[in-house]
């Protein structure tokens, strides 16, 4: 295969196995003569693939039974309506933990639909670092719920201990981070993510939500928002995407399979992480990320070169060495290396490689 490796922060890669599984069934899948693509979501052979792949995900997250599995529409974004529209009250109130873009977005979404009590928690440290301000996590007991983004993907900052909210239900946004490692679900409320980046095809949403959750959500909520309505039929309240919940069954397969589960994920991508951000440290400030260890995103590296004005020959040939997808996003400008569950380790050396190359180069 002629392929190069994708940094891209999403859609991004995904496994190799799991693309060449769906391309050999593509066409006749399971002997049916039609593909999967093709195939009524009422039928029995469609419904088996379906509960297959949410008990997949609940056998690798180790789901306790009183969570449920949602298969939504709309991606990340999608749920930054609907997580208000169901848990909160238009004259209630929720809090949201402001970490960066992507809770930023999160919060002014839910604006429309409840009263929002933004936290700040961004904030530099001593060396002068892009860092978090835990101290100033003060919580309102009577919030419906507490919202916060486990890896802000822009910004290349990870959350990595659950938020103490005591009763109020928390609310997590892992898009960028989920089935990268093992989080005690029971600690949460609701852990929703956009597919794209750790899991199959955009536009789909996998929501995880504790039962009791699920109830009567804001009168003015379309009902295909509604996590109650989603449940009850089994998130086939409208035709799903049935494609991407096809994928995303194949990925689960190819994480508890072949990688071994989410304790074998999570060191497969720490050692990745740690080999970039150990290069980047080590190189006498040709390269620098400038976050505060204890938060860097394991997922999605930011970086910079010390002289930007090398940015777009560092592009150029980083492509031509196979490596794309490295340019920062637009808000930091900058570099942004992701390397989701599907990056193998090789391709953060080819990486490391071609920086150390470069930096001589130039
Ligand atoms: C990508 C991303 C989203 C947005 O997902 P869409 O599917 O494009 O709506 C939301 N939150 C985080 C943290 C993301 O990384």
């Amino acid at each position: 295969m002629s392929k190069v490796y994708n940094f891209s922060a999403g859609p991004s890669m995904l496994p190799e196995p799991v693309m060449a599984r769906a391309q050999k069934e593509f066409l006749n899948y399971n002997g049916l003569g039609m593909s999967v693509i093709e195939m009524s979501h009422r039928s029995k052979e469609y419904q088996a693939l379906a509960d297959e792949a949410v008990q997949d995900l609940r056998d690798i997250m180790k789901l306790p039974d009183n969570y449920k599995v949602l298969f939504m529409h709309g991606g990340g974004r999608g749920m930054f309506a609907s997580v208000p529209m169901n848990l909160a009250a238009k004259d209630g109130t929720a809090d949201y933990v402001h970490t960066g873009a992507w809770s930023g977005y999160a919060l002014k979404e839910a604006r429309k639909y409840t009263g929002v009590n933004a936290i700040e928690l961004e904030c530099l440290n001593e060396k002068g670092q892009h860092s978090l301000n835990m101290d100033a996590l003060k919580l309102d007991p009577q919030a419906a719920y507490v919202h916060y983004c486990m890896n802000e993907t822009i910004h290349g900052i990870e959350i990595f201990e659950p938020l103490n909210t005591g009763s109020v239900p928390l609310v997590a946004d892992a898009s960028s981070t989920i089935l990268s490692r093992p989080v005690d679900v029971s600690k949460f409320g609701i852990i929703y993510a956009g597919a794209q980046k750790n899991i199959g095809p955009s536009g789909f949403c996998v929501v995880i939500i504790r039962e009791d959750l699920i109830r009567e959500a804001a009168p003015f909520t379309p009902d295909i928002c509604d996590f109650r309505i989603t449940c009850d039929k089994g998130s086939m309240f409208n035709t799903p995407n049935t494609f991407a919940w096809y994928l995303s069954g194949l990925v689960f397969k190819w994480i508890r399979d072949e990688i071994g589960g989410l304790e074998a994920m999570e060191k497969r991508n720490a050692a990745k992480a740690a080999l970039l951000y150990d290069f980047i440290d080590s190189s006498d400030g040709y390269y620098v990320n400038s976050v505060d260890p204890a938060y860097r995103s394991r997922m999605n590296v930011v970086f910079n070169l010390r002289d930007e004005s090398l940015n777009e020959a560092f592009l150029k040939e980083a492509k031509e060495a196979g490596l794309v997808g490295l340019k920062g996003h637009r808000v930091l400008g900058g570099m942004r290396a992701s390397l989701y569950n599907a990056m193998p380790l090789e391709g953060v050396q080819a990486l490391t490689e071609f920086m150390d190359s470069f930096k001589s180069r130039h």
